[in-house]
């Protein structure tokens, strides 16, 4: 893929489950789209630490999530995890949608919620191990 092309990604509580007719379903999740959906982003975030040149798997890479605003109070925050986990570190109890973005060699996501009605910005870098190799 042409490190050029802008790709949009969506994990979001609302059921997207359907039917074999491809329509919406009515009542409970059926559970897997939200299995779908996270793997889409899985992919996406492969995509991103190809284009920055990291070759390691997506759970040995650490990186560092950063927000200048976010929940009702929009306060600034920070947290560190690995690429494998970002939903999981970004994910809220209750109802939330995560849109990730990847444009060129940076990854975005802005996550909506009831507290987040106009969405909160993340920005993703990617922290470098700069020891020798043994
Ligand atoms: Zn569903």
């Amino acid at each position: 893929m042409s490190t050029f092309t802008i790709w949009e990604s969506e994990v979001t509580t609302d059921c997207k489950c359907t039917d074999e007719n491809e329509q919406p379903i009515t009542g409970d999740c059926w559970g897997w789209c939200l299995q779908f959906a996270e793997e889409d982003v899985a992919f996406l975030v492969e995509e991103w630490l190809e284009r920055n040149q990291i070759t390691d798997d997506p759970d040995e890479v650490t990186v560092l999530i950063t927000t200048e605003a976010m929940n009702w109070d929009r306060v600034s925050a920070h947290a560190i995890t690995t690429a494998d986990k970002l939903v999981e570190a970004l994910r809220i109890n209750g109802d939330y949608r995560l849109r990730f973005k990847l444009q060129r060699t940076e990854l975005s996501i802005v996550r909506y919620s009831h507290d987040e009605p106009t969405g909160s910005l993340f920005t993703v870098g990617i922290i470098v191990d700069e020891r020798q190799p043994e």
